[in-house]
């Protein structure tokens, strides 16, 4: 097959080979075959820069944060805080006081619905999120119901996986307390058009949150131009450490919230009778935080801009669309997810071969895919289906992986027939 993608080879352009030399796990084998990487959907790998950042932390800089007066602890809060303001300048927030670290998306998704929905709805209110939603977009959402009586309302998709517009403007009413959606879907790469879901929802005066977990690593994201109230993203999936994320809020927002968590570094004075809270953003951090997490992340959001998010989503563009157009000629394969503005994510069936039989014989071939319901089981259940195979592409990708993964699709046809 013609492996061929614009830009690759030009010089002074994107540089792939380069980039596949900052990630030194792109060097093993697995069983035998050189690996080939395509579940970046669910954690992306770490380059040497994030690898280091973590390391030299751990070794010259760690102590606890905030707390002590000697030279560590403050060389470690300086670490952290300055992670803070590397997040407030990715995300274009306007102050730090905004960025929330957490966990992951997760994380912070439950966050927002525990200490800014729980106090605010009640019986007959609306939370408003999509059919396309990740679990870590749902689960929090039916425990709030089940803690207020309010309903969760589920704007529908059509069969390419795109939201239905005119169903999701209908359904917001004047009883919807808040928008809950993603803004790239992890299972089926759809983009959402959440610039015209934050206006019509703010036309009516709902806040709105957005899951940023699968857009962070392919799009430039600017919370102010974007003019949401909540993003939520976890570091895994944007080439930075696992546990630890970031929840943005607005502050008029974040200020009238209650703490989440109780503990130690939320607070101000601690007595019996009462204690005060401390300020932003450390009212929601209880506890000792992920420091070398948050310093990897820094090093991350160095790393995606260096090489240029625009650059790193062209790149990935047009190993999408190499994908779709060589998957598409293989013998009953069908693509799940054929949204008009997708992410580099490739959801698929294989007549007469279950999805995790095409993953075990990917896995024997080198090739990582993920095979499941991605976390994303009313969407399987919209489609008529248990589960695809997903590959999902990162900055490193190649058209030669494309062509691994195309050649042992052949093989798992010619094992079931
Ligand atoms: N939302 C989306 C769209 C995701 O893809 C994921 C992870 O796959 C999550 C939320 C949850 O992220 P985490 O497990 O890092 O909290």
């Amino acid at each position: 097959m013609a492996a061929t993608l614009p830009n690759v080879s030009r010089p002074g352009a994107y540089d792939v080979e380069r980039v596949r030399r900052d990630f030194p796990i792109l060097a093993r084998e697995v069983g035998g075959k050189p690996l080939v990487y395509l579940d970046n959907a669910a954690s992306a790998q770490r380059p040497l820069a994030v690898l280091r950042a973590v390391e030299h932390y751990e070794t010259h800089s760690h102590a606890n944060v905030h707390r002590g007066v000697h030279a560590l602890s403050q060389a470690a809060t300086e670490a952290f805080e300055g992670a803070r303001e590397r997040v407030r300048r990715f995300l274009n927030a306007r102050s730090t006081k905004e960025i929330i670290f957490v966990r992951g998306t997760t994380e912070a998704i439950n966050l927002v619905a525990q200490s800014y929905a729980r106090p605010r709805v009640g019986p007959g209110d609306e939370i408003l999120i999509t059919a396309l939603e990740h679990h870590a977009n749902i689960v929090p959402w039916q425990m709030l119901r089940e803690q207020t009586g309010c309903t969760l309302k589920v704007a529908p998709i059509n069969r390419r996986g795109e939201l239905i517009w005119d169903e999701f403007e209908r359904l917001l009413s004047p009883r919807t307390r808040l928008v809950a959606v993603a803004h790239v879907s992890n299972a089926l790469g759809t983009i959402l058009p959440v610039e015209r879901i934050v206006e019509a929802a703010h036309a009516r005066g709902v806040p709105v949150l957005l899951d940023g977990a699968q857009a962070v690593p392919h799009i430039a994201v600017d919370v102010r131009a974007l003019g949401c109230d909540f993003y939520a993203f976890s570091g895994h999936k944007l080439y930075g450490p696992t546990g630890i994320g970031v929840l943005y809020g607005r502050e008029e927002l974040l200020a009238e919230m209650p703490p989440w968590q109780g503990g130690g570094d939320m607070i101000l004075t601690v007595s019996f009778e009462h204690t005060t809270y401390n300020d932003l953003p450390w009212k929601f951090e209880a506890g000792t935080p992920h420091i070398s997490g948050a310093v990897g992340l820094a090093a991350a959001m160095d790393y995606v801009e260096g090489l240029g998010l625009d650059a790193i989503a062209a790149h990935e563009h047009a190993l999408l669309e190499l994908a779709t157009k060589e998957l598409s000629r293989i013998d009953g394969l069908e693509i799940i997810g054929t949204a008009e503005r997708k992410a580099a994510v490739v959801s698929f069936t294989m007549r007469d071969i279950h999805p995790h039989d095409i993953g075990t014989i990917l896995d024997s071939e080198g090739v990582a895919v993920r095979s499941g319901h991605h976390c994303a089981m009313p969407v399987m259940e919209f489609f008529g289906i248990p589960a695809t195979a997903r590959a999902s592409f990162g900055c490193y990708n190649t058209p030669q992986d494309v062509e691994r993964l195309v050649a042992a699709l052949h093989k798992a046809r010619e094992v079931f027939g």
